[in-house]
């Protein structure tokens, strides 16, 4: 996503602030696709590349970074470092990943390892708290002091940054809505079966939440197997099947996401990931989460992020700066 205004902010505040004049590459590593991308100087995206995660295989995953990183430099001279964004929750003392959809990245210190291989600084993030990043200093959140990024793709996950500043946690896990087994009585509640989850944990609202979570119920309600863009598509043009879906899965995330919106107050939830492209389902989980909060806000609280296609590779170009 190109904007100028957004270019000449992020040139101006972020990338002085940050002090990364020089070339970065960067990486957006998805449950599905890992998404390469070059940031010039001036903070602008010259060249994209996007390949399928390999998920079932390290070796496969640090050779396709490899060759992102060598190609990227025949044509684009050394870079002084290299970012990732993750699907994975980053351990702060350890720095140990955890990664609910790929699971070979599990248990992995992902700094040191593809530092090693690739012979120079590796920083990475949480895939969320990246794209949270993005959005809190140059997108839908940016003027705003408590900013709450929301991912809704092949995995959920969530991002808290306060006046700039990401708020880490204990463990890594701040603001990750979607995980954790407090959220099973819901999917009971609603007829769905507890599934385990990649985190290690049973019956987490994730494999429901997520983009899998909507191709999931449809599939429940239904009988048919569909893709969750083609859920969302039938929804939009009034099928019934996939209306009552989509209405099962709005009322099963728009608890969690009402929980959190209540406890941090934050003044936006920009939201990103596959889903979030749908506009009028990110307009339709607003609205179900201001009618379950208490302080009966009279804007939107969740909104489509500025950088739902890119904002992982955007927060992961600040990574380290
Ligand atoms: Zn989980």
């Amino acid at each position: 996503m190109s904007n100028d205004g957004v270019a000449v902010v992020w040139q101006a505040e972020i990338a002085e602030q940050r002090g990364f004049w020089a070339m970065r590459y960067v990486f957006d590593v998805g449950g599905t696709h890992t998404d390469f991308a070059v940031f010039a100087g001036n903070g602008e995206i010259v060249e994209t590349r996007r390949d399928a995660t390999p998920t079932d295989r390290w070796e496969a995953f640090v050779g396709l970074i490899a060759d992102r990183v060598d190609g990227a430099e025949r044509v684009h001279g050394p870079a002084q470092s290299v970012g990732l964004s993750v699907a994975a929750v980053i351990n702060p003392d350890s720095g140990e990943a955890l990664s609910a959809n790929i699971p070979h990245l599990t248990g992995r210190r992902l700094e040191r390892a593809l530092g090693a291989v690739l012979g120079r600084r590796v920083h990475v993030g949480n895939d969320a708290d990246c794209f949270s990043m993005a959005e809190a200093l140059a997108g839908a959140g940016q003027g705003f002091g408590v900013v709450a990024g929301i991912i809704i793709g092949t995995g959920t996950g969530g991002g808290i940054v306060v006046n700039g500043r990401l708020i880490r946690g204990h463990s890594g896990f701040t603001g990750e809505w979607g995980h954790g087994g407090r959220l099973t009585d819901d999917l009971v509640a609603r007829g769905l079966v507890p599934l385990s989850c990649g985190c290690g944990v049973a019956g987490c609202l994730d494999p429901y939440g997520s983009a899998r979570g909507v191709e999931r119920i449809y599939r429940i309600v239904t009988n048919e197997v569909l893709d969750c863009p083609g859920v969302l598509a039938l929804w939009q043009a009034g099928d019934d099947g996939a209306g009552q879906a989509v209405e099962l899965y709005l009322d099963l995330v728009a608890r969690p996401l009402a929980l959190l919106a209540g406890f941090l107050d934050p003044d936006i939830m920009p939201v990103g990931g596959g889903v979030a492209g749908a506009a009028s389902l990110v307009e339709e989980l607003d609205r179900r989460v201001r009618d379950r909060l208490a302080s009966k806000r009279a804007s939107p609280v969740l909104v489509q992020g500025a950088f739902v296609g890119d904002g992982c590779l955007r927060g992961a170009a600040m990574l380290g700066g």
